[in-house]
Order: C-alpha cells, then sequence, then structure tokens
C-alpha cells in the first residue's frame, strides 16, 4: 500500500451513536480523508489537541459534556481555537441553527446526514478555514 502524495486531511468526528459514527468514517474514508473518533466531548477534546485535526465533526447530543460546551472548551484553548468545527445534530428549528451560529460553530450538518452532499459539504468548511481577520 502507498501513502497518498499529498498528507490526507485529518477529521475528527465526535459521535456517541456508533451507527452514526461508523457511516460518518465510511464516508470520509471513501473520500480519501483520514479519520479519528471518539464517543465523547472529553475524549474528543484530547484527541484535538494531541492530533491537530483539519476538521472537527461535533455531535451535540452527547453523554457527559455536550457538543457546545466542548466547543466552548476547545475555542479556549489556544492549541484548538483555530480547528474550525461544525454541528452534526438532527435539531432543525431555526432558532437552534442561530444558537449553533452564535456559539462559534463554523457550521451545521444536519442528521440524518444526507450521503450525495455530505463530502462536498466537508469539503467547503475544510477549505474555508481562514485566519480569522
Ligand atoms: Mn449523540
Amino acid at each position: 500500500m502507498t501513502g497518498p502524495s499529498v498528507e490526507a486531511k485529518l477529521v475528527l468526528i465526535v459521535e456517541d451513536n456508533e451507527i452514526n459514527l461508523k457511516l460518518v468514517r465510511d464516508l470520509l474514508q471513501y473520500r480519501g480523508y483520514r479519520t479519528l473518533e471518539a464517543m465523547s466531548a472529553e475524549e474528543g477534546i484530547a484527541l484535538a489537541i494531541s492530533h491537530q485535526p483539519d476538521l472537527v465533526l461535533m455531535d451535540i447530543r452527547l453523554p457527559g459534556m455536550d457538543g457546545m460546551a466542548a466547543l466552548g472548551v476547545l475555542r479556549a484553548d489556544d492549541r484548538t481555537s483555530g480547528i474550525p468545527v461544525v454541528a452534526v445534530t438532527a435539531s432543525v428549528m431555526p432558532e437552534e441553527r442561530d444558537r449553533f451560529r452564535l456559539a462559534g460553530f463554523d457550521g451545521f450538518i444536519e442528521k440524518p446526514i444526507d450521503v450525495r452532499s455530505f463530502a462536498s459539504q466537508l469539503q467547503g468548511f475544510i477549505d474555508g478555514r481562514q485566519p480569522s481577520a
């Protein structure tokens, strides 16, 4: 097996549902991304610090600390504050979307995952990563 000529982007998936986790992992790996997986916010934060992923996909409803609180921890830490974090949740109410935006998420992907648009959505979030002006 030969490695990719350009290092594949690394995406950290924080998701406590094994079926969703597997779906997202498979979609990402099929598209050539490298993945890291965490089933709790606490584990995800530790992996973000140690591996510096290019993007974090953050489930909102998690056991223990939820995804909203986890975003706060990532943003407050210089080691992780610049990593784009996208909320992944079934919450579709407009006021919920506003709440995610105000909380500082870089984007929002709705569950159930749309397998046809998922990869292009992700690529947009990764490409959109810019130093804040
Ligand atoms: Mn969940």
